[in-house]
């Protein structure tokens, strides 16, 4: 044992709670997680507003997953509401489902119209299919692009601007591959075979999930104030040299202080506000994909299923680049070519240190949902033991 702990994690989010759970629980660590923020959960924390509704305080997480092994694992830990997470569009005052279905297009080109491409659409790609809106582009048979630019305007063009601040073909193309257009009329924004919200919210998850004899977590604490490199191998921890496992989930460009200049991330701003109705809008999420400035608006009460007459929770999402400035959180990694590059020799920095081990969303510079996570984490720990 060293220093008092076999193993210490940065950062309590999924990648790193998971991470600690596994280590104490499958070899008897004594893991320590250093959190700079005051709580538990990372980006998926979730509390009580003044209202009692249960909010999303770093926007709208709803929990989906095709991996059998990663919705047991979770479910240690959580009873699950059986919320199935849909969205529309607002487009010209109209509520149209997205992912863009069979219902959203008739919507758009009318019931005759809309019926004849549906047939067209299906005849080309098959029923039940789903086609990314930049593969609908590049089919030139003039029905196909009359949807596509359809699609393309009304539901990807403004958005992806306000998301990222630029074109749809500017970002990468497993971005907008998540959202794509579904000929058929299931309207639910997941088809995974397991998706819902924990019963008692995501904080209480990670609380049990936390709740072990060999894990230690220390709030308010920024692991770069206690663990340094040193050489061009060995890891120091509170002045000592550490040989135990080291895992990192923040970003990997602070780590280094930024020395080859700051990795491109996405920050939002959150405007919360209670209303004095029972409900705001139709669907858990309304993405405003023609006007607004915000991007989307989530109603928290969908999620929690709480019964609260005459007062309801939402939030705006509004995104920016994100300058590193006190208080800002990078939420997206702004996934090309060149910022790829660059994460790359910050983690070529990392080589020489084989006790150090970067897992997450921030530490892998990738767009990973939660269960993708989840198993990244029993994976590595599963290599680790
Ligand atoms: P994080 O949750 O970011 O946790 C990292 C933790 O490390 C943070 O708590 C941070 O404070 C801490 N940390 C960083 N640096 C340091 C340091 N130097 N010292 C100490 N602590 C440090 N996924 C889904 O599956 N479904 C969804 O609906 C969904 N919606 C999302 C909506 C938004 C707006 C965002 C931004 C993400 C969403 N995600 C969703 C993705 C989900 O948030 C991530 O997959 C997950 O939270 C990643 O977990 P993580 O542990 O890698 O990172
Ligand atoms: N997108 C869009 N319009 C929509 C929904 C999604 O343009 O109505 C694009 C946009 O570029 C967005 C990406 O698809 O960033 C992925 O959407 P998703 O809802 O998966 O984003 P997240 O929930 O991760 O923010």
């Amino acid at each position: 044992m060293e220093n008092g702990y076999d193993a210490i994690v940065i950062g309590a989010g999924f990648a790193g709670a998971v991470a600690a759970r596994e280590m104490a629980e499958k070899e008897g660590r004594r893991v320590l997680i250093l959190e700079r923020r005051s709580h538990v959960g990372g980006n998926a924390y979730d509390c009580l507003d003044e209202a009692g509704v249960l909010i999303h305080r770093y926007g709208p997480h709803i929990f989906h997953t095709n991996e059998e092994a990663v919705y047991r694992y979770l479910s240690r830990f959580t009873d699950w509401n059986a919320y199935e997470h849909r969205v529309a569009a607002k487009v010209h005052g109209r509520f149209m489902p997205v992912p863009f279905n069979l219902t959203s297009l008739k919507m758009a080109f009318g019931e005759e119209e809309g019926s004849r491409l549906a047939e067209k659409l299906i005849g080309v790609y098959g029923a039940e299919k789903k086609v990314t809106i930049l593969e609908l582009r590049r089919n030139a048979d003039p029905d196909l692009a009359k949807v596509a630019d359809y699609v393309y305007q009304n539901v990807f063009s403004y958005y992806t601007q306000k998301q990222w601040g630029t074109t749809p073909e500017e970002i990468d193309p497993a971005t907008t591959a998540r959202v794509p257009v579904f000929l058929s009329e299931d309207d639910r924004y997941f088809q995974d075979t397991w998706q819902g919200i924990p019963k008692d919210g995501y904080t209480r998850l990670f609380e049990r999930m936390l709740d072990h004899p060999g894990i230690t977590v220390r709030l308010n604490t920024d692991g770069r104030d206690y663990l340094f490199f040193e050489g061009s191998s060995g890891i120091r921890f509170e002045g000592e040299p550490y040989r135990g496992a080291v895992i990192f989930t923040g970003a990997l460009d602070e780590w280094f202080d930024c020395r080859f200049g700051r990795l491109p991330y996405r920050t939002l701003d959150f405007a919360f506000e209670t209303l004095p109705v029972t409900w705001y809008q139709p669907r858990g999420t309304v993405n405003y994909t023609v006007d607004e400035a915000f991007t989307r608006i989530t109603e928290f009460k969908y999620f929690s299923g709480q019964d609260i007459p005459d007062r309801t929770t939402i939030v705006k999402e509004y995104s920016r680049e994100y300058t590193g400035e006190a208080g800002e959180i990078p939420y997206y990694a702004v996934i090309n070519p060149e910022n790829n590059a660059l994460y790359a020799r910050y983690r070529a920095l990392t080589e020489g240190y084989e006790n150090f081990f970067c897992l997450g969303r921030l530490a892998e510079y990738k767009y990973y949902n939660m269960d993708a996570i989840v198993g990244q984490a029993l994976a590595l720990c599963g290599r680790l033991r």
